[in-house]
């Protein structure tokens, strides 16, 4: 360990001992494949495998330093969020670690990369990162005390569990916590450095973990619970019914979404959906919007179609829309790449009622990359319940008012 600032002598190093069991587990992994040719060599023979979900070894002999980035205020804010005590923050340039927490001197070290890229893409996977290791000091939790796996996989539950009871006391979506999770999964996924290959090939325990933690945040009652089927595409009916009120830079008013028939747009099977005279055609395989025609006549089409949500829904799941934007009027196209995530699951109250919903977000990455529009699927109303749309005039909101989809 590079940690030689002063006092750490004095210091358990947080997660110290998960090392060593990610060691000892990786070891026998090797042991297992190698038939039997001893620790000493391969412990001698690779660096030790530093391991701990939100605990990453990123770089092996870089020289850190400490520095001080504009986002570092940032940073400190998401640590005010989660707790009264007093931490330090410290942002340390080509830090090995992710994150970690002196728990004596409640000091917090992030690496820069990864905490700007962090700031940029989403504070709130941060800020859930934070809670983890928060959690762990405000349960005492001192590793060095537990050396055995089942002590040490027990202690990190604990603190997956206090982590998303932090996050909920404090008003934050426990849903943030599974999103980060997936994130660095992910990134260990992509990065398959060849231990830690090894270490997943025979110990699938982030996945688990995962599994266990959306586990919990439904039993502790912490999010809306979606129906059973909610997450898959609806069946929609001719007849169905949408009534929204909207209000926006060029006024207010409602709309009413009516699916009026099953026809053939462009060649393809779809429900059209009637707003005012505006005809939307949605194709049946995957409810993605493909054209608008008005009094007969094709005014925009999308190739492929515009997807505003990805069956099966999931929170973390993220997927981009990309699509030719035809205007038949104009006769322009342009192409358009949008990012769209399931942020959360939020109970949602609008004049229609309270709805368990997901929220997507979707970032225009043909425009800067920035946030344009959110909105809520509620899968007892079969769409979206509210939207938001950032324009450059200003904010225009849709919400829902009555249904009918029986
Ligand atoms: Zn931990």
């Amino acid at each position: 360990m590079s940690y030689t600032r002063a006092g750490s002598d004095k210091v358990r190093v947080h997660h110290k001992s998960e090392n060593r069991q990610a060691d000892r587990a990786h070891n026998t992994t090797e042991r297992a494949g190698e038939g039997g040719q001893g620790d000493s060599m391969t412990s001698r023979g690779r660096k030790p495998l530093k391991y701990c979900l939100f605990f990453f070894f990123l770089v092996s002999c870089a020289v850190s330093r400490e520095i001080s980035p504009p986002y570092k205020p940032g940073v400190e804010v998401l640590v005010q969020q989660l707790t009264d005590q007093p931490y330090s923050v410290h942002i340390l340039d080509n830090s090995r670690y992710l994150v970690r927490v002196n728990m004596h001197s409640r000091w917090i070290e992030l690496n820069a990369q990864w905490a700007d890229a962090l700031m940029r893409k989403d504070p709130n996977l941060l800020r859930a990162i934070l809670a983890h290791e928060i959690a762990h000091d405000k349960l005492g939790h001192r590793y060095a005390l537990a050396d055995d796996r089942h002590a040490l996989q027990a202690l990190e539950l604990e603190a997956d569990e206090e982590a998303l009871r932090i996050l909920h006391a404090r008003g934050f979506s426990p849903w943030d916590y599974v999103r980060a999770m997936k994130m660095l999964k992910e990134i260990e996924d992509k990065n398959p450095s060849s231990s830690r290959e090894q270490y997943y090939s025979s110990h699938p325990y982030a996945g688990e973990r995962l599994e266990k933690i959306e586990a919990m945040i439904i039993t502790l009652g912490l999010s809306p619970k979606i129906p059973n089927g909610g997450t898959e595409k609806p069946e929609w009916k001719v007849g169905y019914v949408w009534k929204y009120n909207w209000k926006g830079p060029k006024g207010s008013g409602t709309l009413t979404r009516e699916i009026i028939r099953e026809d053939y747009c462009a060649e393809v099977r779809s429900w059209i959906v009637k707003i005012g005279k505006n005809e939307f055609c949605y194709t049946k395989d995957l409810l993605g919007e493909l054209a608008v025609m008005t009094d007969g006549k094709l005014i925009t089409k999308r190739t492929p179609p515009r997807s505003f949500v990805s069956w099966p829904l999931e929170v973390g799941k993220e997927w981009r829309d990309t699509y030719l934007l035809e205007n038949a009027q104009e006769k322009s196209s342009r192409r358009l790449v949008i990012r769209r995530v399931v942020s959360d699951i939020e109970e949602i109250t609008i004049p229609a009622g309270k709805f368990a919903a997901f929220k997507i977000d979707s970032y225009d990455q043909s425009g800067g990359g920035g946030l344009v529009t959110e909105y809520w699927y509620s899968p007892e109303v079969k769409w979206l319940v509210k939207l938001r749309d950032t324009l450059s005039a200003g904010i225009r909101e849709e919400e829902l008012i009555s249904f009918n989809v029986s």
